[in-house]
């Protein structure tokens, strides 16, 4: 039986919120895929590819599920996942990391740097953003109660600028965030930009907090390309959290795993904050993995995969007035609209999506005070099929 209620219903009130996140809406990522939807565009924005991982990889999380891997695995993860992302960051970078205290399975990239950010961020501390960067992070730095520090990448580049890094620097910086390959603009850092950040940060205390989801994605190797981790970098090493995702990786961004690697001191902290909130991450999905990264192959493939989609991409919209900025790593492709429309950049993205029937990301959703730069973002993370769809759209314009 019901309650008996005393008050009468229109006396039902839910109570007022202060927002934490007043400035927040949905992710912009969220609002194109729906548009998309909406519109049967050929959906080039949110970042995710449309074609199917490797069987095997599927084989080996249903296997340890069929062997009864079903039950909380390690808080931290299980061993033979973070002994294998600890051989692979030995082999690539020469970082060298303990397993058992300084690798960490996550719920994908999102919640490692939500949760390194809660565990070291106090409020009052500044945290310096690179702009334009990934929509989570400034979100993550207010929730923690710090104070957000937005320096530009350089206009047109969108290589790091040492000076105005230098001059963001104060007593109050508690951690820096850098991310290469670069999400939106396909930027890498190179080995010397990597070494002037371990100079500068040498005489602070100041952490790195180092988004590397894209770690296997840099193409051009033969002009010298190739992605420089922190974990390479003692100096920067020892105060690094360096941060992937498998679901980038392995074409799996819907199974959300992740992991860190940081020294045993900043591990410790990291767990402390990561045991209250995941506690643990998918027992099987992270068995499958173990066993999948066994083969190198897999990785190591997917430059010349991701390039040879990069330069169908952009041979088409060669095509177009669409200008084209680089890409050398990720699989984003900015373009600038200026010669297209007079249209401003989320306009744009909600016209193209509606009219010509492609999606694309505004930069601008990439920057705190909405910087319109007349660029967007393409994801060629896609079958070809699907990026000649979108180009025999585009051609149109
Ligand atoms: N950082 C960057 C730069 C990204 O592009 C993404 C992808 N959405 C993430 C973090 C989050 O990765 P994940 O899907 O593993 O949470
Ligand atoms: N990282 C992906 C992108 O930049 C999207 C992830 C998300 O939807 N939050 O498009």
């Amino acid at each position: 039986m019901p309650h008996p209620h005393t008050l009468a219903a229109s006396a039902a009130r839910t109570p007022e919120l202060k927002s934490k996140l007043p400035r927040v809406g949905t992710t912009i990522f969220t609002v194109m895929s729906a548009l998309a939807t909406e519109k049967n565009a050929v959906n080039l924005g949110q970042g995710f590819p449309d074609f199917d991982c490797d069987p095997k990889l599927v084989d080996a999380v249903t296997d340890a599920m069929q062997r009864g891997l079903n039950q909380y695995p390690p808080m931290a993860g299980v061993p033979v996942l973070r002994e294998a992302v600890a051989a692979k960051l030995a082999t690539l970078y020469g970082g060298h990391y303990d397993a058992g205290s300084e690798i960490t399975i996550t719920a994908g990239a999102t919640q490692a740097i939500i949760t390194i950010i809660l565990a070291v961020v106090h409020p009052g501390d500044e945290v310096i953003v690179l702009e334009p960067c990934y929509d989570s992070y400034v979100p993550n730095i207010e929730l923690a109660g710090g104070t957000v520090v937005r320096v530009p990448l350089t206009p047109g580049t969108f290589r790091p600028d040492f000076e105005k890094i230098k001059a963001a620097l104060s007593p109050k910086t508690r951690a820096i965030i850098i991310n290469s390959p670069h999400n939106p603009s396909g930027m890498v850092w190179t080995q010397a930009e990597m070494l002037q950040l371990q100079d500068i940060l040498a005489p602070t205390e100041v952490l790195l907090i180092s988004d590397e989801v894209y770690e296997h994605m840099v193409f051009d190797a033969d002009k010298g390309q190739r992605h420089h981790s922190a974990a390479s970098f003692p100096a920067l090493a020892a105060r690094a959290f360096v941060v992937s995702s498998f679901g980038k990786t392995y074409h799996v961004t819907g199974w959300k795993v992740g992991y860190v690697a940081a020294p045993a001191a900043l591990t410790t902290e990291f767990r402390k904050v990561h045991q209250f909130n995941v506690f643990t991450v998918n027992t099987p999905v992270q068995y499958g993995l173990a066993a999948f990264m066994a083969d190198a192959t897999p990785y190591l493939s997917l430059p010349a995969f991701f390039s040879a989609k990069r330069d169908l991409f952009r041979s088409g919209l060669a095509n177009t007035r669409f200008k084209l900025l680089p890409s050398e790593g990720s699989y984003f492709q900015c373009v600038d609209i200026s010669e297209v429309t007079d249209l401003g950049e989320a306009d744009f993205c909600q016209w193209l999506t509606t009219e010509i029937g492609v999606a694309a990301i505004p930069l601008s959703a990439f920057y705190g005070d909405g910087f319109d730069q007349r660029v967007v973002r393409f994801c060629f993370a896609k079958k070809d099929e699907t990026l000649n769809m979108a180009l025999e759209r585009l051609a149109r314009l």
